[in-house]
C-alpha cells in the first residue's frame, strides 16, 4: 500500500470554512449579495462542497463601482506612488505570513496539489506584487520638444484608467488574481476583481489581507459570481474603462463583442493549443521531464500546456517510451495529500469535458500508450495520458483540451526545420510553444519562427513577474507582467503650455 500524508487543516482555514456563506468584499467591507444568491465551492478532490458563497450580480457589480469610483476620486488619489507602493509591498508581506493557508485554500477549492500551491502559486503571487511595488515610482511621461514654437512646453503624463473590471478564470485563481491586481494597483486605478465560481476563496482571503494591509475602502473589490451574471454585469457597465480577461478564446470573443457596446478597452489572455519540439539532438535529460512537466503540471489545466508534442522520427520510440513510462507510474491523488504527484481537475464539468476529448481521440484513431480513460473513484480524477499515432487534424490535436492528455506526433525533416515549424504554427491559438535542441543556432532561429507569445528553449513553464506574458492570434492581446503591463492600466495625456 502506498503512503499517504494528508495536510492538517490550518487552523486560520478551518475557521474561514466554517463561516458561510462568504461574503463579497465590496467598499472595504465584506457583505451579502444584493439578492442573497450563494453558489458551492466545490473540493475536487472529493466532489464534496467545502462552504457556500455568495454569488454577485449585476446589482452587486454597481455597488462595487459606486465604491471604486468614490475611492478613485477620493482617498486613492491623495495617496502618493511612494504609499501606493507600501500598501502593494505590505499585501506581499501578509500574503508571506499567511502563504501556508492560501496554499491550502488553492490546494482544497482547486484540486491543486499543496506541494506545488506551497512552492509555485503562492510565492509567484507574493513576488508579482513585491515587483509591481516597485513600479508604482517609476511612472513616467515625456517631455518633447513640438515644432509649433519655441515657448510651447509639452509634456505627457501616464494615468490611471480609472475603475477597472478584471475576470479569472479558476486554474492559478490566487496568482491570476495577483497579475490582475498588481499593475493596475501600481498605475493608480481602483478594481472590480471577479474570480471564477469554482474557485472563490482564495480570493476572498485576500480581501481581509486588503483589509489588514491598510487599502482604502472600495480601491480593491473581490467578488465572484457566475460568468453570465457577474462577469457580464462587468463587461457591460459603462461606468467600467477598462476590462482584462483571462480564460477561454470564446468568452474572451463575447466579451469584445459586448465592450464594444461601451467602448470598454479590453484585454484577453486566452487559450493555447501549445506546440513542444523535441530535436534529435536534445538533451534527454531535461526534455523528457520538460515535456512531462509542460503537460502534466497543474494536471494539464494551464493555457500554455505544451500539449502537442513534435518528437523527432529518429528519437519517437524512446522518447514515447520514457513518457509513457513515467506517466503510468504518477500518483494521483488529492490535492491535499504531499505524496500526490497528479491531483483532481477542478470540477465535474471539466472532467466531462476531458472525458469526451479521451473519447475523441480514440475515435477518431489516435491510441493511448497510458491512461485514456477517467479513473472510477470520488473526485474528478482523468489520469495521465500520452496518446500516439496522432494526425494533425485529430481534434485532440487542434482543440483545448485543458487536461493531462498529450498529443504526440512524429516530424522527420532533418537539417531543414520548415516543415515542423509550419505545423507548429497551424493553429488559431499562439501562446506559447517549446523547443529542444542543443545546437544554440537552431534554438534561436526556430524561436523567431514560431507563432507565440512566449517560447521556451530547453526549459517549459518558466514563468516571472519581469517577463511579459501573452498570446498571439486567438490565444489574446495585451502583455501582462514585466513594463508591458503598465501599459494596460494607463493612458497617455499630452499637456500643451503656451509659455509665450
Ligand atoms: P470560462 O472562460 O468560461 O471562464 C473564465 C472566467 O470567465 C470565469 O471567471 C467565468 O465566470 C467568466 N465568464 C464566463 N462567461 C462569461 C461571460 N459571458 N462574460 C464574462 N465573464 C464570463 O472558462 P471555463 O468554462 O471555466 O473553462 C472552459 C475552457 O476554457 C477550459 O476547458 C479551457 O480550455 C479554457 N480555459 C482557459 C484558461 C486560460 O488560462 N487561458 C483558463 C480557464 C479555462
Ligand atoms: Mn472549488
Amino acid at each position: 500500500m502506498s503512503s499517504v500524508q494528508t495536510v492538517d487543516v490550518s487552523p486560520k482555514v478551518a475557521k474561514f470554512l466554517s463561516e458561510g456563506p462568504k461574503k463579497l468584499f465590496i467598499g472595504g467591507e465584506f457583505i451579502e449579495s444584493a439578492s442573497g444568491e450563494t453558489l458551492d465551492s466545490v473540493n475536487p478532490s472529493t466532489g464534496e462542497v467545502l462552504v457556500s458563497v455568495y454569488a454577485a450580480d449585476k446589482e452587486d457589480v454597481d455597488r462595487a463601482v459606486e465604491a471604486a469610483e468614490k475611492a478613485f476620486l477620493g482617498d486613492w488619489k491623495k495617496i502618493t506612488p511612494s504609499e501606493r507602493g507600501r500598501l502593494i509591498w505590505k499585501l506581499a508581506d501578509l500574503m508571506e505570513e499567511n502563504l501556508e493557508e492560501l496554499a491550502q485554500l488553492e490546494s482544497l477549492d482547486g484540486g491543486k496539489l499543496i506541494s506545488h500551491a506551497r512552492a509555485v502559486d503562492v510565492p509567484l503571487a507574493i513576488d508579482h506584487f513585491r515587483y509591481y511595488a516597485g513600479w508604482a515610482t517609476k511612472v513616467m511621461g515625456q517631455t518633447i520638444q513640438s515644432s509649433t514654437g519655441q515657448n510651447m512646453l509639452t509634456y505627457t503624463r501616464r494615468e490611471p484608467i480609472g475603475v477597472v473590471g478584471q475576470i479569472i478564470p479558476w486554474n492559478f485563481p490566487l496568482l491570476m488574481a495577483a497579475w490582475k491586481l498588481g499593475a493596475a494597483l501600481a498605475t493608480g486605478n481602483v478594481v472590480i476583481l471577479k474570480s471564477a465560481e469554482q474557485t472563490p476563496l482564495s480570493a476572498l482571503y485576500l480581501g481581509q489581507l486588503v483589509q489588514e494591509a491598510g487599502f482604502p475602502p472600495g480601491v480593491v473589490n473581490l467578488i465572484t459570481g457566475y460568468g453570465k451574471t457577474a462577469g457580464e454585469a462587468i463587461v457591460q457597465n459603462p461606468r467600467i474603462r477598462k476590462v482584462a480577461f483571462t480564460g477561454s478564446t470564446a468568452v474572451g470573443k463575447r466579451i469584445m463583442q459586448q465592450a464594444s457596446g461601451n467602448l470598454k478597452r479590453v484585454s484577453l489572455e486566452l487559450g493555447g493549443k501549445s506546440p513542444n519540439i523535441i530535436f534529435p539532438d536534445a538533451d534527454f535529460s531535461k526534455a523528457i521531464p520538460g515535456a512531462l512537466m509542460g503537460i502534466f503540471f497543474n494536471q494539464g489545466q494551464v493555457c500554455t500546456a505544451g500539449s502537442r508534442l513534435f518528437v523527432h522520427k529518429k528519437v519517437y520510440d524512446n522518447v514515447m517510451a520514457d513518457l509513457t513510462s513515467y506517466a503510468s507510474n504518477m500518483k494521483q491523488g488529492p490535492g491535499m495529500d504531499e505524496t500526490s504527484e497528479i491531483g483532481p481537475l477542478v470540477s465535474s464539468q471539466q472532467f466531462e469535458r476531458v472525458k469526451s476529448y479521451l473519447q475523441k481521440g480514440h475515435e477518431e484513431g489516435a491510441k493511448s500508450l497510458t491512461g485514456g480513460q477517467p479513473l472510477d473513484r470520488s473526485g474528478f480524477f482523468i489520469p495521465p495520458t500520452v496518446f500516439s499515432g496522432v494526425d494533425d487534424n485529430m481534434t485532440i490535436a487542434r482543440e483545448e483540451i485543458f487536461g493531462p492528455v498529450i498529443a504526440a506526433m512524429p516530424f522527420d525533416d532533418e537539417e531543414q526545420v520548415a516543415d515542423v515549424i509550419r505545423r507548429a504554427n497551424d493553429t488559431e491559438y499562439g501562446l506559447a510553444a517549446g523547443v529542444w535542441t542543443t545546437d544554440v543556432r537552431k534554438a534561436h532561429r526556430v524561436a523567431h519562427e514560431l507563432e507565440a507569445g512566449t517560447v521556451w528553449v530547453n526549459c517549459y513553464n518558466v514563468l516571472d513577474a519581469s517577463i511579459p506574458f501573452g498570446g498571439y492570434k486567438q490565444s489574446g492581446y495585451g502583455r501582462e507582467m514585466g513594463s508591458e503591463a503598465l501599459d494596460l492600466y494607463t493612458q497617455v495625456k499630452a499637456v500643451w503650455v503656451d509659455l509665450n
